[in-house]
């Protein structure tokens, strides 16, 4: 018995070890069936695919930059070669590679740099005067400061500063605050600016604009469109294009530590994409970007929307899976921090001080009558282009949309995927209309977090409810994707805007104000969406949600582990989740220093 025991555990014993061989045998040196090895592998992760399903994985396989297999451990473990890159993921929620789906990459470096000094974002009267300190320490006697733009909503005591106030942080160096949007431009001096800029009562002032003149006799330090008067004084530094383009890699570097992997810049150029287009092919551009081209000083004419066009010099979809030319974009009202978003009731009483205005019926200024839009959304149709346009006011969105049914019905080809960005405050007939117009909306969540409680008084509950109303454009079935419109700074919680993704979506699920007000908690959205506004959903714009935005066979291999499970995590974490690793086209774009995962 004893010797018959021994031989077959021997036999089990020997059988095991086989298994284990050709196991190893299978994994490492041939893989099975045929099945090409892949370049990168990662397993034990909880991954979110976002599939129509919304389906859950545990593994993938990469090759040639591409998902070659998605599913269990077991499934994908044949994929692993002698030369595969194996991540265990020990757990950790992974996600398709993010996208920042509106921002001004390529003009937020370059402010950057022309500045000279890191972004800041000041909150207060208090933190503005604080900084100035600062500067005046650092800056030669009698050279000019300029600080760093602060929006009204964004500083805790719901105004600019003025004159004296400067005065009292820089008593000796010529300082300005400036505060500008579209063709609406305020600048507040100190003394020592009036005095160096030699700006008096008898100033004449520049056509347009006004030099407030106080009881004193003297002007207040406030300039109304009158930036003629001090903007050769604010000449900014310099950079080289070396500089340039070692601030865009910088700048891809840091979206790819929050799990950004793509980007749509929102303000370019085809100076913009000759740049890129060379950094792409000395392989520096390590993310996917989509150029959005800006029209700018439009005529509302269809000769004048051609001319633009043509200056481009760039068709439509242009590039690759790397760098592609995106839409046309064209402006039609200004900004809700500054008053001028074209809406459709007046901004009313309430909101006369806060934004400087003097009439009550005011509702904002749309740059273009009804006729002078459908000429450049038709131009730009008819030659070929996806159009978008930056429009913040309901009556503007309103505008568009009339705009786009009336070009519909002059071609054969519907107008499609019209991004509608920024399209601040949602109603229920917008949201069918825009879903019914095969439209989407291109908005900002981190607007509303930082800006909502300034807003409630002056706007009133109802408009701050509908504002960023996601669950509203979602019940009507438009598409949206959600993003941060980053203007300048390096930092993904102190830029201008902040870029985090994942403070996006927190502000999207849990629609609370930096003051932690929930103004509309029906635009609450679940996390699965907001994943989808910042994944497939963003993609779906530009026209990639075949290629990219989920992790699926055939895609590209664009994903990131994250430190914190992004569906369960407690709500107020949310905003916290980072990337552990991120990878774009099968490549390790980023890995953080304390990466604790097992590489291979
Ligand atoms: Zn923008």
């Amino acid at each position: 018995m004893k010797i018959s025991q021994t031989f077959s555990q021997n036999i089990s014993f020997r059988l095991f070890i086989l298994v284990i061989a050709t196991g190893f045998i299978t994994a490492v040196c041939a893989p099975q069936e045929n099945v090409n090895p892949a370049d990168l592998v990662v397993l034990n992760g909880h991954i979110l695919t976002v599939d129509d399903h919304f389906s859950e994985a545990q593994a993938v396989a990469i090759r040639d930059g591409i998902f070659v297999a998605v599913g269990g451990n077991s499934d994908v473990e044949p994929y692993i070669g002698a030369g595969t890159r194996v991540i265990d993921a020990d757990g950790h929620t992974i996600v398709p590679g993010l996208f920042e789906s509106h921002n001004h990459f390529t003009s937020a470096v370059r402010r950057e740099l022309r500045t000279g000094r890191p972004f800041q974002q000041l909150g207060s009267i208090a933190e503005i005067q604080k900084y100035l300190r600062e500067q005046t320490e650092q800056t030669p006697e009698g050279e000019w400061i300029l600080l760093p733009r602060v929006d009204v909503t964004r500083i805790a005591e719901g105004r600019i500063p003025n004159s004296a106030e400067l005065d009292e942080a820089a008593p000796n160096h010529p300082a300005v605050f400036n505060w500008q949007y579209a063709d609406r431009q305020i600048q507040i001096l100190n003394s020592a600016a009036l005095e160096a800029a030699g700006i008096t009562a008898n100033t004449p002032v520049p056509e347009g604009g006004s030099i407030p003149i106080g009881d004193d006799g003297h002007p207040t330090g406030r300039l109304e469109n009158s930036g003629e008067l001090v903007n050769r004084f604010l000449q900014r530094e310099t950079f080289t294009e070396e500089e340039y383009r070692d601030g865009l890699v910088r700048m891809m570097n840091n979206y790819h530590k929050v799990g950004i992997t793509s980007i749509h810049d929102a303000g370019t150029n085809d100076s913009d994409y000759r740049t890129l287009y060379s950094m792409k092919e000395n392989g520096r551009l390590s993310a996917r970007v989509t150029l959005t081209m800006r029209m700018r000083g439009l005529d509302g004419t269809v000769q004048g929307t051609e001319e633009a066009i043509r200056g481009f010099n760039l068709e439509y979809g242009e590039g690759d899976d790397r760098l592609k030319v995106g839409p046309l974009k064209f402006r039609l009202d200004g900004g809700i921090l500054y008053g001028t978003a074209f809406m459709r009731e007046p901004f009313g009483d309430r909101a006369l001080e806060f934004y400087g205005l003097d009439d009550a019926e005011y509702r904002g200024t749309p740059f273009y009558t009804p006729e002078e839009v459908e000429n450049i959304i038709a131009t730009g149709h008819r030659m070929g282009w996806q159009m978008s346009s930056h429009v913040t006011g309901d009556a503007g969105v309103d505008r568009i949309l009339d705009a786009i049914e009336a070009v519909n019905a002059r071609f054969d080809e519907p107008v499609q995927r019209y991004k509608v960005i920024h399209g601040y405050f949602a109603h229920e007939d917008t949201a069918e209309r825009v879903a019914r117009l095969g439209a989407g909306i291109d908005t900002q969540p981190a607007w509303y977090y930082l800006d909502g409680d300034a807003l409630l008084e002056p706007l009133g509950e109802d408009r701050v409810a509908r504002f960023m109303g996601l669950q509203t454009w979602l019940d009507g079935g438009a598409k949206v994707t959600i993003n941060s419109d980053h203007m300048q700074g390096f930092d993904p919680n102190t830029s201008l805007n902040p870029y985090n993704p994942f403070l996006t979506m927190y502000v999207a699920v849990a629609r609370r104000t930096t003051g932690g007000q929930v103004i509309g908690p029906e635009n609450r959205v679940s996390r699965e969406n907001a994943l989808r506004m910042m994944t497939i959903d963003a993609a779906w714009f530009d026209y990639d949600e075949n290629k990219r935005g989920s992790i699926e066979v055939g895609k590209l291999g664009d994903l990131a582990i994250l430190t914190d499970n992004l569906m369960s995590v407690d709500e107020e974490a949310i905003k916290d989740i980072l990337s552990i690793v991120t990878i774009v086209d099968g490549d390790i774009v980023y890995e953080c220093e304390d990466n604790r995962l097992t590489m291979q």
